[in-house]
């Protein structure tokens, strides 16, 4: 049997559900930007974001009166840290639902694969809707064969449940029919 690591990834930033206040656009994006103003030794942080329609930046709250627990503690906000930010709109967006992309290996002529996923931020995509997109199936052709052809092998799930990072499936791959429809 051969094991696959599929990464679940985010596809893009989430959005800062709110109006422009320049044009009323209903969202804004997140930028790698943040502001920072020292008040003697207490800090205000905010990541900035921008109307996709006019431009318009927009500060949004993040850290109020943070003193830097030690030097460089705050260098992040300082430098602009991409990936900073973008860990920042992660978690301000949570909850929200989250385009994806899967970085995996092609699949082999394996019968039976075992795929296991690593998602470091939940994108909130059922299992019936990542496999079929990965593998070319209807949804409802996954759900008639789910626990045949598509085995939970780390908790039991049904076909309908949110992917979790850490989750194992057993692809049946001789079960599922239909001819070959692997890529
Ligand atoms: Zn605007």
């Amino acid at each position: 049997m051969v094991s696959l690591v599929w990464q679940v990834l985010p596809a893009s930033l989430p959005s800062w559900i709110r109006a422009c206040s320049r044009c009323a656009s209903p969202a804004l994006e997140p930028t790698d930007r943040f502001r920072i103003n020292a008040n003697g030794p207490a800090h205000d942080v905010w990541l900035i974001y921008e109307c996709p329609h006019c431009g318009a930046p927009h500060k949004r709250s993040l850290r109020r009166r943070v003193r830097e627990a030690w030097p460089g503690e705050l260098d992040p906000y300082r430098g602009n840290d991409s990936a900073a930010a973008a860990l920042w709109a992660l978690h301000l967006g949570r909850g929200q639902p989250l385009a994806h992309r899967v970085v995996r290996d092609a699949l082999c002529e394996s019968e039976r694969v075992a795929v296991h996923v690593s998602q470091p931020h939940p994108c909130r995509v059922r299992w019936d809707r990542l496999l079929s997109a990965e593998l070319g199936l209807s949804r409802s052709a996954i759900g008639r064969r789910w626990k045949v052809a598509f085995v939970p092998l780390t908790r039991p799930f049904e076909a309908r449940a949110v992917v979790r990072d850490g989750d194992g499936i057993l692809l049946a791959l001789d079960e599922s029919g239909g001819g070959p429809m692997l890529p």
